[in-house]
């Protein structure tokens, strides 16, 4: 996410201009899902069958199975046995910075959630359809979800018992699921655009964006960092990906967009139903869906690479300058990093009235508000690199939790900065010298990239750190093994989601060096590690504010 240029939005003091379009000290954001094919469906239903079997018989089946490998030892025994005696889903993902997040004991594979916008109200009847993998056996488990009303649960299609507790919804389902079981809940349920919740992680007084961006006409969705469970029950932790579906409903004169590939549009009686759908898996946080009038601008980037971007048609001439540089930009970023854009397609939507006034890397559409795009290039199009560069970091690749951030916007950030300084906007040396004199007073507020002083910390605090890291380890290792370091780590976790750890080996291993206490400085550290290659370089003298 970065901080669009719209009205109403103040440049940090001390930052510079790239700076000035970052998120602010204290933001958040959106994000996904698909649909089943007949094949897959047909297999759910197989293993749905088994998994009712052998829930009914659980303890049969262990000792056949137990009988068939031949073993009698009793550990082994015993342990299969409390592997498969259906226990509840812990309620938490276990982030540090938002303790309350996400729930155990399955993976969400997909999302098919259904909105009916109706005009001359905010509220939407809705519903979501989940597949999950149970990873363990499970008597009950719980969705994240802070919807307005929750009407009716199902689990493999029989009528499942839930409860609504502060953020969660359980849910116990008739027969237990067995481990290894693909499963699927139904939640019938209804949205309220004009619900403004903000997260129970939050310190008390931080600043918060709007979860549903409510227009006059329409909608978007801003879910980052844990706002998407406002929008459908799910498991709402980035360590989590999933395929979405959206099939929205609307009067025949607005329109739906979403995140992924416009796979149908069918009007009857007045009312338009569009259905969407991504091919690959992405984070909660950063699915988009959106209602409103838009103009849908088409055309191909690199290697036929289908590229749709819709803009609030008002602003759409303005507009439409910046959007026609997407495919250049596309071709820009897949230089740079060395690596196909990710996804099936690509483009940006143009909310009209601004978008809390930020962008979001929403995956495969990133957001801007339609009037921050009709800004010259040099204004806007560095921060279109930078969701252009989350597609990859934050999407494609997600972060294990959010304390990882960094990986997400300090890619993010660096790229954009490679890209101002390849367009000559601006020069290498005088950025990263700002950024280290403001990254005294950024850690001070924030904390160390990977060690945030709080959950609102997770929009803005891990992306100079993150940049000035990325810098100086390419100042070490030289060009050909940093980038060798970017797409070792990037194919290993792509699909996936990945820990600071996990970056920290692939850099050791690829370099052959032991990096480890470099990059855990400038990461962990309390203090502001000194910038390699440049030892003079200190704090500024500005004040602070
Ligand atoms: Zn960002």
């Amino acid at each position: 996410m970065s901080s669009a240029r719209v009205p109403g939005l103040r440049p940090r003091p001390g930052t510079d201009s790239t700076q000035s379009r970052e998120p602010q000290p204290s933001g958040p954001q959106p994000r996904p899902r698909r649909r089943r094919t007949r094949g897959s469906l047909t297999a759910l239903a197989t293993t749905g069958a088994l998994a009712l079997a052998l829930s009914a018989c659980g303890a049969v089946a262990q000792a056949g199975d137990t009988a068939a490998t031949g073993r009698s030892d009793v550990r082994a025994g015993a342990s299969a046995a409390a592997a498969g005696t259906p226990r509840p889903g812990a309620h938490s993902a276990g982030d540090p910075l938002f303790t309350y997040l996400g729930n155990g004991g399955y993976d969400v594979v997909s999302y098919d959630i259904r909105y009916d916008y109706r005009a001359g109200t905010t509220k939407m009847n809705s519903s979501v359809r989940i597949t999950a993998t149970a990873k363990q056996a499970l008597s009950s488990f719980s969705l994240d979800s802070k919807v307005d009303r929750v009407d009716s649960v199902s689990v493999q299609g029989e009528r499942a018992a839930f409860k609504a507790s502060g953020e969660k919804l359980v849910i116990t389902p008739r027969r237990a699921l067995r481990e290894g079981a693909s499963f699927r809940v139904d939640v019938s349920y209804r949205v309220d655009r004009s619900d403004d919740t903000r997260s129970p992680s939050y310190p008390p007084g931080a600043h918060y964006l709007h979860a549903w961006v409510d227009k006059d006409d329409g909608f978007a969705i801003m879910g980052q960092p844990d706002r998407a469970h406002m929008f459908f029950p799910g498991n709402d932790h980035p360590s989590d990906k999933a395929r979405f579906t959206f099939r929205v409903t609307t009067p025949k004169n607005l329109q739906a967009v979403a995140s992924g590939t416009l796979r149908s549009r069918r009007t009857t009686g007045g009312r338009t139903t569009y259905t969407y759908t991504t091919r690959d898996p992405i984070p909660t946080d950063v699915a988009q869906v959106a209602v409103g009038r838009f103009t849908k601008v088409t055309a191909r980037g690199p290697h036929g690479l289908p590229i749709r971007s819709y803009v609030a048609t008002d602003s759409y001439k303005a507009a439409k300058p910046r959007v026609d540089d997407i495919p250049g930009q596309v071709a820009w970023v897949e230089k740079e990093i060395g690596r196909r854009y990710p996804f099936e397609t690509y483009g940006v939507l143009g909310v009209p009235g601004g978008y809390d006034g930020v962008a979001l890397e929403s995956a495969t559409l990133s957001t801007f508000s339609a009037e921050g795009l009709a800004s010259p290039a040099a204004d806007i199009a560095p921060t279109m690199i930078h969701e252009l560069v989350h597609q990859y970091f934050g999407d494609a690749v997600s972060v294990r939790n959010w304390n990882d951030m960094w990986i997400s916007e300090g890619h993010a950030d660096y790229y954009q900065l490679l890209y101002s300084v390849d367009k000559g906007y601006r020069k290498l040396d005088d950025v990263l010298k700002q950024r280290y004199q403001f990254e005294f007073d950024k850690r001070l507020e924030s904390g160390p990239p990977a060690r945030l002083k709080t959950a609102q910390d997770v929009l803005t605090g891990g992306n100079n750190g993150g940049l000035l890291m990325l810098a100086g380890l390419r100042h070490q290792v030289g060009d050909s093994v940093f980038k060798k370091i970017e797409q070792t780590f990037y194919d290993r976790y792509l699909g996936r989601s990945a820990t600071t750890r996990d970056y920290i080996d692939v850099a050791n291993r690829v370099s052959g060096r032991d990096l480890t206490s470099y990059i855990e400085g400038w990461l962990y550290g309390a203090k502001v590690p000194p910038m390699p290659g440049h030892p003079d370089w200190k704090p500024a003298k500005a004040p602070a504010s």
